[in-house]
Order: structure tokens, then sequence, then C-alpha cells
């Protein structure tokens, strides 16, 4: 009788012991190689160190995203930086063979995302609203609610095993208005990891210092010295949390939300599984420990 008990207590003991360490599955969804790391850059840094899972997906290829690049040659210099950002941000990073501004959200694509979430086995999907200016980051979060739900259904892309649990689907922040605003319901405080995340980022030299720049004039402006270039990426994308973020902050961080000065936030889609705030803790468990 008392061996038996000891081997029950071993079993729950090993079983209780790894439901606490199984890392989390987080896969973010993006249209441009660079989109994930915006949106999820800190988190995902966060997660990595503290030995999740993290994968970011471009649904294209950015073969567009240039002023004097295009093409294959493009592609494969977005595809190298991707690679690059990933190492850098201890993610996986996929770029998918679509072209940039010619995204459409066939069932082609949508059978796409649905496999790449199942191989991932997701606890957690991220992906943009389909509120935004541009059609590929639209269509990007079309796809991504196409496919919640359809990730349990054996029947739909039946040659990758389906996931025994509805993830949780969030969207990553944006600013548009219409029809409704962004509503965070999770906001995560990224101030130890934003250098990071800045360097990160940086590896999209294509981007950062050449397209975005000359998009909007001011490509004679950028550094050509690296740590320059790091300040202005840092200057430029600063994440200081607008007035919703910050009453969502403070349910998370209680009195330390007012010392938080970069943040990254989150909304639960209405389409996948709807998680508690301990079911959020557990997720994001760094809501636990700062
Ligand atoms: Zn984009």
């Amino acid at each position: 009788m008392k061996n038996l008990i000891f081997c029950l207590l071993i079993v729950f003991t090993v079983h209780f012991s790894n439901s606490q360490t199984d890392p989390i599955n987080v896969i973010v969804f993006g249209a441009h190689p660079d989109d994930c790391d915006i949106d999820t850059g800190g988190t995902a840094i966060l997660l990595a160190r503290m030995g999740h899972r993290v994968k970011f997906v471009s649904l294209t290829n950015g073969d567009a995203g240039h002023y004097n690049k295009g093409g294959g040659a493009l592609a494969k210099v977005r595809i190298a930086e991707a690679k690059e950002a990933g190492q850098r941000f201890g993610v996986e990073y996929t770029v998918l063979d679509n072209h940039d501004g010619e995204l459409m959200p066939t069932l082609e694509n949508r059978l796409k995302v649905i496999r790449e979430i199942r191989k991932w086995n997701a606890d957690v999907v991220i992906a943009p609203r389909p509120n935004d200016y541009h059609p590929d980051h639209r269509y990007t979060g079309i796809l991504i609610q196409d496919a919640a739900y359809m990730v349990i259904v054996p029947n739909i892309a039946a040659d990758t095993p389906p996931l025994k649990k509805n993830p949780v689907f969030l969207y990553s922040e944006d600013s548009f208005q219409r029809p409704n605003p962004f509503s965070p319901d999770i906001v995560i405080n990224i101030d130890t990891v934003f250098d990071q995340k800045i360097y990160a980022m940086a590896a999209h030299e294509s981007q950062f210092f050449e397209w975005l720049p000359w998009t909007s004039g001011n490509l004679d402006k950028v550094p050509k010295d690296e740590k320059e270039r790091l300040v202005m990426l840092a200057n430029w994308r600063s994440s200081a949390p607008n007035k919703t973020a910050i009453a969502t902050l403070q349910k998370w961080y209680g009195e330390k939300a007012s010392e938080v000065k970069h943040t990254e936030s989150f909304e639960i889609c209405e389409y996948g599984k709807q998680p508690t705030d301990e079911e959020l803790k557990k997720l994001f468990p760094m809501l636990n420990t700062q």
C-alpha cells in the first residue's frame, strides 16, 4: 500500500511538474516580413526568454516593399532579413511565398494558415484586425479569423492533424477608429526588452532604413552609423501606452503601471477560445512576474 501511494505520488508529481513547465506555443501572423516584429516583438522576446515557443509567419514575401529593388531579388533580401530578425528575437520566422501587395483571402491561403497553426500546436494565435489601411494587413486579419474554429475541424485540411482545443486568438494593436477602435484586453510591459526589440527590428534594413523613410520623404535623414540608426529607430518606434492602454495596464500591473514606458497590447478575438484572467496569466506568464 505504501508503495502504491509512493508511485501515485511520483506520477502526480511528474504530471504536475510537466503541466507547469510545458512551453506555451504562440504563433504570430503578419502580412509582411517586419509586421510581427513591430506588433509583438517585445512580447515574443519575453516569452522566448522564459522558454516558450514563438513563431512569426509573414503571409507575403515582401517583394513590393522598396523604391529601387523588387521581385525575386527583393524577396531574397527580405527573407534573409527576417531570418536574422528571428535569431535576434529568439523566434522561428517563416516567410510564405505570396506576392506583396496582392494577398487575397482565398481558400488556398486559409488552408495554409490552418496548417501553420496546427503544426505549431498553437495555444495563442496573434494577427492584425481586418480594419487597416493596407489591403494585405486587412486580408491577413480575415484569413486568421477564417481559420479560427476551422483549426479543430478534422475534415478541413485533412492532411494535417486538427488541434484538440481551439486556441486563444488575439488581435495586435492598431490606431484605426472605424468601424470600431482597438480595445485592449492585455497590455504587456516590454520595458526590459525594448532595446532588444529595436535591435531585432533593425535587421529589416531594407524597411526601416530605406523603404519606409523613402515613403515619408526622410531618406536623407537616415544616419549611416549603426548606433545612431538604433537610436533613430527607438525614437521612431517608441510605444508608450495611450489612455486606453493605461487603464488595462493598471488592471494587470497595479501601481507599477505608472512607471511603464513601452507596451504591446492585444484584444481577444470573439472567434477563438474565450480565456479567463487566470488562463491569460498562464498564457502570458510575464503578467505574474512584473
Ligand atoms: Zn505590413
